[in-house]
């Protein structure tokens, strides 16, 4: 784990804005390990996701640690945060170093949380945690074989997770060329932001949570799942998207059987309601996990 800067070992406390609100136990007693990704080095518009993961853990203390809808104190919940990612420059290098330490985390029985950064992250996160199905909420496909000279850009991530794991199903798409919209039908189960807006988030989830019949999923969220007339806060902004309250309602249903979280490609460059909204999808996979598990 030498990647990490261990601020949870440091006793440095007055360093609160470094670690996630209310991540305070140790690594041994956690069942939650946070880390950030600090990367954007295949960014292809606008850059700034490297600044993702402390945005979004500075806006974690915002928040009350008290969660009424599940009734639980997140201070209650065994968290801990072990920092950034020392990030290397190369892609393929950065998916190697995120498997190394998510796999490390899987070994010791928790749940790797990662902040991003962009989405290439995910793919270490996949190959480390092996899920039956992945679920991914995101404007984009991702189902570039290459983009920019690199096979693991943010563009490539579906790609390259369908490598990893058959079982794919992507919500809120509405960007991609002819050839990844052919894949999407062909290798994955698709519900593009259109479907969800016309059928309602409730209705997917009956199917998705069907479809996953308690299997171990991994769930990833790409901010820009989101209209960017919401959370303007991202590298490759789309309107018409998904809103906040879909996410919460993804989260809320699917956080019980998952086996690794991500919320990624966070850009903080608006009003700070990005990283806010990431941060409450954070507390809200754990907290509905933690119920689940209890
Ligand atoms: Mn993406
Ligand atoms: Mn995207």
């Amino acid at each position: 784990m030498s990647d990490l800067f261990w601020l949870t070992k440091t006793g440095m406390h007055e360093l609160a804005h470094l670690h996630f609100a209310d991540a305070d136990a140790s690594y041994e007693d956690a069942r939650y390990a946070v880390f950030g990704v600090p990367y954007d080095g295949t960014t292809s518009f606008r850059p700034g996701t490297r600044f993702g993961p402390r945005a979004i853990r500075e806006v974690s203390f915002n928040f009350e640690s008290y969660d009424p809808a599940t009734k639980i104190d997140f201070s209650e919940v065994p968290i801990t945060d072990l920092g950034d990612l020392a990030v290397s420059r190369l892609p393929e290098d950065l998916v190697g170093q995120v498997a190394d330490v998510a796999g490390d985390i899987v070994r010791d029985n928790k749940v790797p949380v990662i902040l991003g950064g962009e989405h290439t992250a995910t793919v270490g996160a996949v190959r480390a945690v092996r899920p039956d199905v992945y679920i991914v909420c995101d404007a984009h496909l991702d189902l570039r074989d290459e983009l920019d000279g690199t096979p693991y850009s943010h563009g490539c991530v579906t790609r390259r997770v369908l490598e990893a794991v058959e079982d794919v199903v992507v919500i809120g798409a509405r960007s991609g060329d002819r050839e990844q919209f052919e894949i999407a039908a062909e290798r994955t189960h698709l519900y593009t932001a259109d479907t969800v807006r016309e059928r309602g988030i409730g209705a997917v989830l009956r199917e998705v949570r069907e479809h996953v019949a308690g299997r171990r999923i991994y769930l990833s969220i790409d901010a820009d799942a989101i209209d960017c007339c919401l959370t303007p806060g991202l590298g490759t902004p789309e309107p018409f998207g998904m809103t906040p309250l879909d996410i919460r309602e993804v989260v809320r249903a699917l956080a019980p059987y998952a086996v690794g979280f991500d919320y990624v490609e966070v850009a903080p460059f608006d009003s700070g309601q990005t990283a806010a909204v990431a941060a409450q999808m954070v507390r809200e996979f754990i907290a509905r996990h933690w119920v689940a598990g209890r």
